[in-house]
């Protein structure tokens, strides 16, 4: 028989007050239930990363710390840094204390019973155990098209993505170390866990509603962020240029029949309908050009400024000290 082994679950919050509770208690009855049939240790815990919220997030993730130490821990970052920064400051704070590592959204769309089949799988010898959603039934028409589309478009571009997995996985201490020496700013959690490779496999669960809240990923917060995105970043313009180059090559070839239906009808002077279809076609691709050299530049942009990817600015429990230590021996 083995020891078992010591799990930490990290959950990114975001203005989660009215499911905290809620996750908290179904969190700690499965702990239970998996301490006490031996599948991990006593010593693991849930570490909350509250991710920037404005609401009493951060308050009810130090009441619980403070009422069962024994069971969750916290991370606060200094400002809201986005889902997949919050999920991975958590997981290089716990990576050098726990044996398991599994992330999960804070709303309960995960289903919680499937950490048993998982962490089941990592004594199997898997050191990456994807959560897989087996049904789209919750999703409206549209959010099923465009996620299904989204994930076969990264397929055709040569990126590795589990099919209709998000970021509810199980990590082993080995893979977070690995993770650790990835070093990009624009991060993506989905498609660098593959990248990092060994064995793997993949657990099915039904994906429920939203316990309560709201979507952190409203069409109005997408819609700010890039206007934001656009005046306060230089990034942004120049992926427009890629939009721009697109819809002239799109309006060339309005153009190319508007030209060719002036010159069948026979209003056209002589050489106007090549030279207007030249102007909007190669126009168009110019611009189109630019803007995909733009996109490249973007990124090395973000890659070069080297911006810290995330900011903790409280610790509870001994997370800290493991994380100062960590970084000390870097430094040596
Ligand atoms: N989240 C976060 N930072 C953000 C936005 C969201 O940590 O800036 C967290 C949020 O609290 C939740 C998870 O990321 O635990 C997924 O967000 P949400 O459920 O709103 O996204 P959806 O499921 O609607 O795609
Ligand atoms: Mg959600």
């Amino acid at each position: 028989m083995y020891n078992p082994e010591i799990l930490y679950m990290v959950v990114p919050c975001y203005n989660e007050e009215e499911v905290l509770h809620e996750t908290a208690k179904q969190l700690k009855a499965k702990y239970e239930s998996l301490i006490e049939r031996k599948l991990i240790s006593p010593q693991s815990r849930v570490v909350f990363v509250n991710d920037g919220s404005k609401d009493k997030t951060w308050q009810i993730i130090q009441e619980l710390h403070n009422e069962m130490p024994e069971f969750f821990s916290g991370i606060n970052l200094a400002h809201n840094s986005g889902h997949q920064n919050a999920v991975l400051a958590g997981l290089m704070t716990v990576k050098d204390i726990c044996d398991i590592a599994i992330t999960m959204d804070a709303d309960l769309q995960d289903d919680i019973n499937t950490i048993d089949a998982m962490v089941e799988e990592y004594y199997k010898g898997n050191q990456v155990v994807y959560g897989v959603r087996s049904a789209r039934d919750t999703d409206t028409f549209f959010k099923r098209f465009t996620a299904e589309g989204f994930y076969k478009f990264m397929k055709v571009m040569g990126a590795d993505v589990v099919y209709n997995h998000a970021d509810f996985r199980l990590m082993s201490k080995r893979v977070l170390q690995e993770l650790a020496n990835f070093k990009e700013v624009n991060l993506f959690l989905r498609g660098m866990v593959p990248l990092i490779g060994f064995q793997s496999t993949s657990v099915y669960y039904e994906r429920h509603e939203r316990f309560a809240g709201e979507s952190k990923y409203p069409l109005k917060k997408m819609l700010a962020f890039a206007m934001n995105g656009i005046t306060s970043f230089s990034v942004k313009p120049l992926k427009l240029i890629t939009r721009i180059g697109f819809l002239m090559v799109f309006l060339s070839l309005i153009a190319f029949i508007w030209a060719f239906a002036a010159k069948l009808l026979g209003f056209a002077e002589l050489g106007w309908s090549s030279t207007i279809c030249s102007i909007w076609f190669i126009g168009g691709l110019q611009i189109l050009c630019l803007g995909i050299i733009g996109e490249y530049i973007g990124k090395i942009y973000a890659e070069v400024k080297q911006r810290p990817r995330f900011i903790v600015a409280d610790f509870l429990n001994d997370l800290g000290t493991e994380f100062i230590n960590d970084s000390a021996e870097k430094s040596e």
